[in-house]
């Protein structure tokens, strides 16, 4: 692959990028004062949310987690509640327990080497190769998602991208490119770049800073790459949760499993319907299962859509009343009674939380 760039070419497209993004790289908070922590935190919000909203999730977080240790002592459920809303939640499960390792094994100081990031939980090859050039200068070159579709235009690359040996191949590109000892300039400028500019639907080629060695431009048509297999569709559920009130009009809610998926969360009970079950029969099902008690399903409140990676659902709540039984966790981690007001004290799911909100605009209303 390295064959793709003599050495003046290579040069030119290093000092290309690097003079472009001294000029345009974006003020955003974690340029400044970079420590291993804000680079850290950064890129694990990064991963799965824009830069927009990431920017006050990143101030509030640093405010309430100032330190890594900090983050290492405090309670996995405030970890999550000042994750709430940002959705992906393993990240910030991830997070709290690389807090403690560090706390643990390297004295509470962000590791230096690269094999120690690499170890820690949630950081994959990509954020491992991020952390380390950004905060220690390594000389790694980091591939995501806006990084191979930059190369792969770049290079007019014909390989699938979904496919690891297409990946494979665009690691060496990225790699033959780095300009050794600029490394977290270069990556970074290279994010901005597909950002930015080289976007997915409408590249700015006539602001490009690569545009005239770029093989896809000269083709015609940059947005036919990078090539990439078709997604399998992904599967639609349908999940019921019972809004069970008790006669102090407190609502029961139980803590997810650390072990499942949206783990330490809060929810409204319930679960996926099963086939052939209607979804009150769901929904009685599922909190005998969870919690040992028997319950009657009454109206539905409210259908709230939602999307995951890897699977959509429409999630049915309905008004519950308890008809036998004292709440057990069972197959959840805990439960509470909790009033309306007190919700703001549990972390939930984006899902969970349309419903609160349509219980307060209920409440509102009578
Ligand atoms: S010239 Fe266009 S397609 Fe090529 S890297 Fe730049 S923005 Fe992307």
């Amino acid at each position: 692959m390295s064959a793709h760039f003599a050495p003046a070419r290579r040069r030119a497209l290093q000092q290309s990028l690097l003079a472009w993004f001294a000029l345009r790289a974006r003020a955003l908070p974690w340029r400044r004062r970079r420590t291993p922590y804000r680079v850290w935190l950064s890129e694990i919000m990064l991963q799965q949310t824009r830069v927009d909203q990431a920017i006050g999730y990143f101030a509030r977080f640093l405010k309430r987690f100032p330190s890594i240790r900090a983050l290492a002592e405090a309670p996995l459920g405030d970890v999550l509640k000042a994750w709430e809303g940002l959705g992906y939640y393993t990240r910030a499960r991830h997070l709290h327990a690389a807090a403690r390792r560090i706390m643990a094994e390297h004295g509470g100081r962000f590791p230096r080497d690269p094999a120690a990031i690499r170890a820690l939980p949630g950081v994959g090859p990509y954020t491992a190769a991020a952390i380390g050039s950004l905060a220690f200068g390594h000389d790694a070159a980091a591939l995501d998602g806006n990084v191979m579709r930059v190369l792969a235009r770049l290079t007019a690359f014909t390989g699938d991208i979904a496919k690891p040996g297409a990946r494979a191949a665009l690691q060496e590109l990225a790699d033959a490119l780095l300009p050794r000892g600029a490394a977290g300039a270069f990556n970074e400028g290279l994010m901005e770049l597909g950002a930015t500019v080289c976007t997915p639907r409408r590249p700015a080629c006539d602001v490009c800073p690569w545009s005239r060695w770029c093989a896809a431009r000269a083709e015609g048509d940059p947005t036919s790459y990078p090539r990439k297999s078709r997604k399998q569709p992904v599967p639609h559920k349908h999940v019921g949760a019972g809004v069970v009130v008790d006669a102090r009009g407190r609502y029961l809610i139980a803590q997810r499993k650390e072990s499942s998926m949206l783990g330490g969360l809060w929810e409204f009970p319930g679960g996926t319907q099963e086939a052939g079950e209607s979804i009150e029969a769901c929904i009685a099902r599922e909190l005998r299962e969870e919690l040992g008690i028997e319950v009657e399903v009454g109206e539905r409140l409210v259908t709230v859509p939602h999307a995951f990676s890897h699977f959509t659902m429409d999630l049915h709540a309905h008004r519950c009343r308890l008809r036998r039984g004292r709440p057990r966790a069972i197959h959840c981690a805990d439960w509470r009674w909790a009033r309306l007001d007190e919700m703001a004290h549990f972390a939930f799911g984006r899902a969970d939380r349309k419903i609160i909100e349509f219980l307060r605009a209920k409440t509102r209303v009578k």
